[in-house]
């Protein structure tokens, strides 16, 4: 091959840069708490600003609820609660069917602004957080006018208030995992997104304007841990539903211990996912990708453990290496973004801090050669091997793209290991016999087990943990359990 043959030759193996445009999209400026179907001024009048953080730049100004701003948002949901807790299933599953359309309709402005305040993939935000948004209000507008059936000589009623606190990783999807039962069930909303991702859920809120929902049944108020506290602590809330860290968890947990108020807790991870050596080794390495760097790792369920049989193992790792050297890491918003910034400098510090831990416990780094920017927060996918039980990249979350793997020889061992965490949130096996899933999936902690697959998701199917993983489900019959007292 000549000089300019190879030229060629690389320049075909090259991606062009295939960004999602921007100026479809609209962003104001200053964003107002939505209280009682108006965008309100927060009482103190602070703000704080939301960021890209793909660039560290400001992108919105937007409000910060006090615990008076907190108070407003209930009694709005409470005085709500009358009226709309009485509207026939019928009614109600219309305005859930309308949201869920108007998601559809704008789901391009959705998936870049998703993009654009959280750093995921556009690939992600535009093909997996938007669209299964839409099904879960799709979902549970079906079930309105159904729950007689779900719960067959029961009278289910609606709780009251319920106060939502959502985390940062799937701004949008969990905002509508806890809407989108609580309305089909009767209740109404106090929700509140996590502080480096609000806009989303602001944009929700112009959909539920628009959609025209009787107004304070669904309120969103903004800020950080106080404003969740203020949520928590408030005497007229007859539910709390929190998806957050295993800290806050147990904080919320002690908060509302001797109150009237009911609980669902979905917290951290540490998901291990099991390959055997009768495994299809190409699918399962994808899988492995998918289960770790999907999201940039910051996902509760994520593979974080990765157990391969030890006579697959060099095999399984050469291959991961092999396809860890094709992820593109980079902006946010290109199409072959395969991982996108890390969400935020604080858990980018976390995660660079659990990396170092990890060399100096004595396990074996590996990371591609990836060119990062030098603008915002980025890792490179990172694996760990030499790794045992004890060390805490082992056992702790990282909530990044970091996986630690471990062998195992037999099936009660790797049963053994992969159950030798204080989580249960998921699990993965990965082998063509049959048989061996359904062992596994009777013996391993877990609330949701993948077989041949990971990170999959369905409005239909229930999803929560065991241990310190919380508990509760959502998704499914079972989510709207928690919305739901019987007399
Ligand atoms: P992370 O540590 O990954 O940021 P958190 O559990 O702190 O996750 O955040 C999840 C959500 O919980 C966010 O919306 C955050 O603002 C909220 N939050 C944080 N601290 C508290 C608290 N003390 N009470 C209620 N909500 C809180």
């Amino acid at each position: 091959m000549n000089k300019q043959d190879t030229n060629i030759f690389k320049a075909a193996w090259t991606y062009d840069e295939a960004p999602e445009s921007t100026d479809h999209i609209q962003i104001k400026k200053i964003y107002e708490l939505f209280i009682d179907g108006k965008f309100t001024k927060p009482i103190k009048g602070n703000y704080f600003d939301t960021i890209n953080p793909a660039t560290n730049k400001v992108i919105a100004s937007v409000a910060e609820a006090t615990t008076e701003d907190v108070d407003v948002a209930v009694k709005a949901a409470r005085k709500a609660f009358g009226s709309w807790s009485k509207l026939s299933g019928k009614e109600r599953g219309k305005y859930i069917f309308r949201i869920a359309r108007l998601i559809q309709e704008r789901a391009r402005e959705f998936a870049v602004i998703e993009s654009l305040d959280g750093g995921k993939p556009i690939r992600e935000s535009r093909d997996i957080d938007i669209p299964l948004a839409a099904n879960h209000f799709f979902y549970y507008a079906g079930w309105a006018d159904k729950l007689e059936y779900a719960f067959p000589n029961r009278t289910p009623k609606p709780l009251g208030v319920a106060g939502q606190i959502i985390p940062w990783n799937f701004p949008l999807l969990m905002a509508a995992w806890k809407i989108a039962p609580a309305l089909a069930t009767g209740n109404t909303v106090v929700l509140k997104p996590a502080e480096t991702t609000p806009l989303t859920a602001l944009k929700l809120a112009e959909i539920i304007q628009e959609s025209g929902l009787p107004k304070g049944v669904v309120n969103i108020v903004t800020g950080a841990g106080e404003t969740g506290a203020s949520i928590v602590n408030h005497p007229d809330i007859n539910k709390i539903a929190f998806t957050g860290s295993t800290g806050v968890g147990k904080y919320i947990q002690k908060a509302i211990a001797g109150t009237n108020k009911k609980l669902t807790l979905e917290l951290g991870g540490k998901g291990a996912n099991i390959i055997f050596e009768d495994a299809a080794i190409d699918q399962a390495v994808e899988g492995i990708v998918n289960a770790i760097f999907f999201n940039q790792g910051h996902v509760c369920c994520a593979g974080s453990r990765l157990f391969v049989q030890e006579s697959v193992a060099d095999l399984v790792i050469q291959k991961l290496k092999n396809r860890m050297e094709t992820l593109i890491v980079g902006n946010p918003l290109d199409k072959n973004t395969d991982i996108g910034a890390i969400n935020s400098k604080k858990q980018l510090q976390t995660i660079e801090n659990y990396i170092k831990i990890g060399i100096n416990e004595g396990g074996e780094i590996y990371q591609p050669k990836c060119k990062l920017p030098k603008e915002g927060n980025w890792c490179a996918p990172t694996l760990f091997i030499n790794v045992s039980q004890s060390h805490r990249i082992v056992q702790e979350e990282i909530f990044g793209p970091v996986l630690a793997i471990q062998t195992f020889r037999t099936i009660d061992e790797v049963i053994e290991k992969a159950n030798n965490t204080p989580y249960g949130l998921s699990a993965g096996v990965w082998t063509q016999n049959g048989a061996k899933i359904f062992h596994l999936t009777q013996k391993l902690e877990a609330g949701v087990i993948w077989a041949n697959t990971f990170n999959k998701f369905d409005p239909a199917s229930p999803f929560g943990g065991y241990k310190e993983s919380g508990f509760g489900r959502e998704g499914g019959l079972h989510g709207l359990k928690p919305y739901l007292k019987f007399e």
